[in-house]
């Protein structure tokens, strides 16, 4: 099952691409995580993807398209896969098209977690995002069991250099303006879901899988 993630920046895609691959046992694949690693390490490509990030800018299609491509062509992607922020252009999901087609595939499924923009401007304050593992919290409606550290790996958390009110808003923009065109081209292609955001996580997840199983 490969399944694309659509949605704002913080309507909650990376939470529910990874409730989606714990219970389908397939990889969640976020460019935004592998870029964070990549600035993490202070890799040639993460620097340069750094200065677009903290604008709250895309990063170049050409960069992203090699990254997501070669780490979609790795063994564990065989069965599926979830992608989380990637494609956020046309010309991202038409190169992705592309490769699948040329090896007979396909994107099964487009999943839009819908949120108006005020929710996401509250939302994206209270975000706290473990660098390490990529795990995300929210301060009110996803606390972590101990405060400022990952449940999951016990690092850390952090509020996101890109999270900060001034990016928050750039980002909003660059959604609307270039990454928004997509939920037109999946639904032309027949296989858009649109599910509500605003609902609490588990019952977002609820909706997904209904949509998976449909
Ligand atoms: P995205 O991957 O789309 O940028 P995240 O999954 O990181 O978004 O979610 C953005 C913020 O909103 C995080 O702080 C997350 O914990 C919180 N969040 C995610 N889903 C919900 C929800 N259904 N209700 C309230 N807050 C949520
Ligand atoms: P995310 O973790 O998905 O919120 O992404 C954080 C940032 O990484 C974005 O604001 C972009 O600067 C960059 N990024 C992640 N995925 C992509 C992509 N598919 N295309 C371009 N830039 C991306």
């Amino acid at each position: 099952m490969k399944i694309i993630m659509l949605g704002a920046p913080g309507a909650g895609k990376g939470t529910q691409a990874k409730m989606i691959a714990d219970k389908y046992d397939i990889p969640h694949i976020s460019t935004g995580d592998i870029f964070r690693a990549n600035i993490k390490e202070g890799t040639p490509l993460g620097m340069e993807a750094k200065q677009y990030m903290d604008k709250g800018l895309l990063v170049p299609d050409e960069l992203t398209v090699k990254i997501l491509l070669d780490r979609v062509a790795k063994k564990d992607c065989q069965n599926g896969y979830v992608l989380d922020g990637f494609p956020r252009t046309i010309p991202q999901a038409e190169v992705l098209d592309k490769a699948l087609g040329e090896r007979g595939d396909r994107i099964d499924h487009a999943i839009d977690v819908d949120v108006p923009d005020e929710n996401i401007v509250k939302r994206m304050g209270g975000r706290r995002a473990c660098l390490s593992c990529g795990a995300t919290y929210h301060i009110e409606h996803v606390p972590p069991k101990q405060e400022g550290i990952c449940d999951v790996c016990g690092q850390k958390l952090v509020l996101r250099d890109d999270d900060k009110p001034e990016t928050v808003q750039n980002r909003l923009n660059v959604y609307h303006e270039q990454t928004q065109p997509l939920i037109d081209f999946y639904r032309n292609k027949g296989i858009l879901k649109t599910v509500d955001g605003t609902k609490d996580k588990e019952e977002v997840f609820e909706t997904i899988e209904a949509v998976l199983k449909a």
